[in-house]
Parts: C-alpha cells; sequence; structure tokens
C-alpha cells in the first residue's frame, strides 16, 4: 500500500477567476459549507489500484486539492500488487461488469483477489483511525473493506467507476462473485442509477464522473499555444516550435503499409487546415473505431459519386480528414487487447483506397509524459470540428465532456453514458446504433455541412458541463454523500 501525494495545482480562486465558473464556485462554496463542517475531525481515505493511467487516478489529484483547501482531511492510496495473476483476474472482472467473458469465478480466483489485498490491509490499516470514512475504488481493492472493518470503527463506501445497463449471465456471474464483499460496505457509489445491482439499490448515491476544466487536457489553449503543441508532438510539421523543444517522443502515424512512421511521413495531416472528425479513446472494440472508419469512408464514397463538384458541401467533404487517436502501444506495458484491437482497425486501413488512405489518421499519441499527453488530447480535441466517440458500450465517457467543455460539438452513440450527457440537437448529434454505418455517415455529413449549427452545439455543450459535470458537482456530490453517511 503506497501512500500518494498531491501536487501543487489550480486553486479555488483560480477557477473562480474564469466568468462562466464564478457562479458555479461560489454557489459550490455555499452549498458545501455545512457538509464541510461535518466532515470535521475525520479522515477521508480514497483507496485504488493505480497512481497512473485511467480516470479514477486522473480525477483524484484535482479532487482532493480542492477538498482540501476547503479544510477538509483527505489522503490517497494505491494498493500494491505483483502478481500477474491478479491483474489478469481483475481485468477478468472489469470486463464480465461490461457483459464480456464468460462470468465464471472460481475459489482459485477468489483467493488470489484476498491474498493481494490481505498483503495491503496491515498498511492500510496503521494509516487509518477510528472515525475516518473510507472510499474503496473499483473492483481490486474490494476486499480490503472487510479486512479494515476488523480492525477499525469506520465507514465503508464501494465506489464503482463501471456497469451495464443490461444484465445477462456474465454480468450476473460476476457480480454474485462480488456480492460476498457487499456486506462490509455501508455505502455505494455507481456513476448511473442503471448500473446499479438490484440488491443495492436501496444503499446507492449516484455521482457521475467529471473534469477538471483547468487541467493540462482541458485548460484553455491559445491558438499558437495550440499548434506548438502540436508541432512539439510532430502531429504539424514543417518549422522549429518557438519557446519549447520537440517531445522526447512524438506521435506516430499507421503507414499505408500498416508499419508506424512519424506523422507526416507519407502524407501531410494537414490538421489545422482542414474540417477534422476526431476519436480519441482506447484501443477497445467497444469504442467503435472500425464503425467510424467504414462511416467515413462510405460518407467520402458518397460524395464522390453524387457530389456537387462546384458547391461548398461537395468541397467540405472532400476536404475532412478523420483523426482515429490512441495510446502508442510502445508505452503501454500490458494491453494485448488493445494492441489486438490497434491490428485489427490497421488491417482494415490498409485495405482501402491510398486517396483514403491520406484522408484517415490512426494516431499512436505517447503515453510517457502524462503532461504532454494531456496536452496532445487537448490541442487535437481543440482543432477539431466535430469530436465522435461511437462506443457500443460506454462506461461515461469523458472524451465528450472534454469536447464540450472545449465548445466542440459532439457525435455520439446512444451508449448510457453518453446518451446521459449529450441532449440530441442540443450540444451534437446522437447516433443512437453505432453500428448501423449508413446513419452514421449521413449524421456526419450533415454535421460537417452545418458549421453554424456546430458552433451553437459547440457553445450549449460548454453550459451543459458547467451545469453537470465539473470538479465542482462531482466533489459537492461526495461531501454530501459523506457527510450523510458518517
Ligand atoms: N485518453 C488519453 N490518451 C489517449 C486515449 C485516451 O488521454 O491516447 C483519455 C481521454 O482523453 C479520456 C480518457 O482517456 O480522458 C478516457 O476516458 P473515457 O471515460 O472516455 O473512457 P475509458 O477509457 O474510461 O473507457
Amino acid at each position: 500500500m503506497q501512500k500518494i501525494n498531491i501536487k501543487d495545482g489550480p486553486k479555488i480562486e483560480d477557477y473562480k477567476a474564469y466568468g462562466s465558473l464564478f457562479n458555479l464556485v461560489n454557489e459550490f462554496l455555499e452549498t458545501t459549507k455545512q457538509s464541510v463542517a461535518d466532515l470535521k475531525g475525520c479522515t477521508i481515505w480514497m483507496i485504488n489500484s493505480t497512481a497512473t493511467g485511467g480516470g479514477v487516478a486522473e480525477m483524484l489529484p484535482s479532487q482532493i486539492r480542492i477538498m482540501r483547501s476547503l479544510g477538509v482531511k483527505i489522503e490517497w492510496m494505491v494498493i500494491e500488487a505483483s502478481d500477474e495473476l491478479f491483474f489478469t483476474l481483475t481485468k477478468r472482472i472489469h470486463n464480465a461488469i461490461h457483459g464480456s467473458g464468460d462470468g465464471i469465478f472460481t475459489d482459485e480466483d477468489r483467493a488470489i483477489f484476498e491474498q493481494v489485498n490481505a498483503q495491503n490491509a496491515e498498511r492500510a490499516v496503521a494509516a487509518i483511525s477510528d472515525g475516518d470514512l473510507v472510499v474503496i475504488h473499483d473492483p481490486q481493492p474490494m476486499p480490503l473493506a472487510a479486512m479494515i472493518a476488523k480492525k477499525r470503527n469506520v465507514k465503508l463506501v464501494w465506489r464503482c467507476h463501471i456497469g451495464l445497463e443490461e444484465q445477462n449471465e456474465t454480468t450476473q456471474g460476476v457480480w454474485s462473485f462480488l456480492s460476498s464483499y457487499f456486506d462490509s460496505y455501508d455505502h455505494f457509489v455507481f456513476s448511473l442509477t442503471t448500473y446499479v445491482p438490484e440488491e443495492l439499490k436501496e444503499k446507492t448515491a449516484i455521482i457521475t464522473p467529471a473534469i477538471d476544466p483547468l487541467s493540462h487536457k482541458n485548460r484553455t489553449l491559445h491558438t499558437d499555444k495550440c499548434i506548438s503543441i502540436l508541432l512539439q508532438a510532430g502531429i504539424v510539421n514543417g518549422r522549429e516550435p518557438l519557446l519549447f523543444g520537440f517531445y522526447d517522443h512524438q506521435a506516430r502515424r499507421v503507414m499505408p503499409d500498416g508499419t508506424f512512421n512519424t506523422v507526416n511521413h507519407n502524407s501531410k495531416l494537414d490538421l489545422i487546415y482542414r474540417p477534422t472528425v476526431t476519436e480519441i479513446s482506447r484501443w477497445d472494440r467497444l469504442k467503435g473505431f472500425k464503425e467510424l472508419m467504414n462511416a467515413f469512408i462510405m460518407m467520402k464514397r458518397e460524395n464522390e459519386a453524387a457530389g456537387d463538384r462546384s458547391s461548398i458541401p461537395y468541397k467540405r467533404i472532400k476536404a475532412a480528414r478523420l483523426v482515429l487517436g490512441g495510446p502508442d502501444p510502445a508505452y503501454v506495458a500490458d494491453d494485448p487487447e488493445g494492441e489486438e484491437v490497434l491490428n485489427e482497425l490497421i488491417e482494415q486501413y490498409r485495405s482501402i483506397d491510398p486517396e483514403l488512405q491520406e484522408d484517415i489518421a490512426i494516431l499512436l499519441l505517447p503515453l510517457d509524459n502524462p503532461k504532454e499527453n494531456a496536452l496532445i488530447v487537448n490541442a487535437l480535441q481543440r482543432f477539431s470540428n466535430i469530436i465522435v466517440q461511437n462506443s457500443i458500450q460506454e462506461g461515461f465517457g469523458l472524451t465528450a465532456t472534454e469536447a464540450m467543455w472545449k465548445q466542440r460539438p459532439v457525435l455520439v452513440s446512444g451508449a448510457a453514458g453518453l446518451r446521459f450527457q449529450v441532449q440530441h440537437n442540443i450540444n451534437g448529434k446522437i447516433n443512437e446504433d453505432p453500428t448501423d454505418i449508413s446513419s452514421l455517415a449521413n449524421i456526419l455529413k450533415t454535421m460537417i455541412n452545418s458549421p453554424k449549427e456546430r458552433d451553437k452545439w459547440g457553445f450549449n455543450g460548454q453550459i451543459r458541463v458547467i451545469g453537470n459535470f465539473t470538479l465542482f458537482n462531482q466533489i459537492s456530490s461526495w461531501l454530501s454523500v459523506l457527510s450523510k453517511i458518517r
């Protein structure tokens, strides 16, 4: 078990200095006063399985920083595990909650699950005092609750960041495996009502994920800064960056023959001059990359076959480019599934006409430096006219939240978390079925050719995020839940 230090970062006043956040922050300070007072004297412990990578690790530092500035005592600990079998098991648990796999978990699985947690329990207990509040995130550290409860008189909360709306044999299997740990918890937190297992409904609060508007992934970037980041990362080329040097590791692009090379090696991506449609996600089949590439190709082909060549709509579609961005496998130690999905996409890409290959960029983003990765994602999102999240299934879909915050119109599937965030024809469009290629192609075409609508949707998207999905909305929900169960 390792305690994580929180670095300095933006303060309440920094958020308040933004006109669009001013009222939100003031209201937040007002409404959280009572809960903060109710939590005096106890420490909140956040426990998860990683300090880097993934939504939980991304959100915790800024949440903790803000809570501390309100006077709340809060700490973060991460479980340590060296047993490969543990991670294989917890990945299977994760997938099963999403409905995939066989949902069969054995006594040996349980032994590994509990053994790794038992190795972490002693240090957790040593740090925690009677009267504290412990929040355990996701399945990996779930068995810790009972081990802590044996030695300390504390309230325990399980925060589950994943879920599936429908139940099937697999989800039933995994929930039945995990249910033996439910009794150790006083309360539960899920992201959406529809993810909550029936037996937990009475004891569950809903807190949606959220973005930090001033993090490197979301902070405002002026055009020169944005272009500089793209230059530093090798996505734009042709000159030296003025203020800072090139990043140690550059973005790479899949070449027509399936190899990887610098982004503009074979043909210019031309990102900053063209209408650009972008999806950035992990290489996961459920993110719907393949379907999006097919829809983009269909749109292009139909345009060539039937478009009026002298018209602006024809020219817009002709000029449009698709960016599919995700982690460079060189920096992801343990994701064989991700590499498999990337390879499938590469195979698909190799089979298309050379002219279309120029219009589609599969970008591999370096992950060695989290700040640089965040800035690259930020700059790519800001240079996109449309951000797509074509997920077949989606826990929540922070990429849509990030895009809306940046006033970028979104095109999302009807997957639960996305449907919950995006309002059709208000902040973008929902294409209910991500596998319906012709409907997706049509919506893409309409969006590319509706510049004024896009501006309006983008603008509305930011308002939607400010009202519902920022750090402040999230912290105030947490404080309210925790102060009630104390
Ligand atoms: N992301 C990133 N670099 C990448 C791909 C994804 O930083 O190469 C980020 C993305 O910006 C978002 C997060 O990973 O913040 C993905 O969160 P989301 O909720 O969309 O999906 P999840 O990966 O949790 O299923």
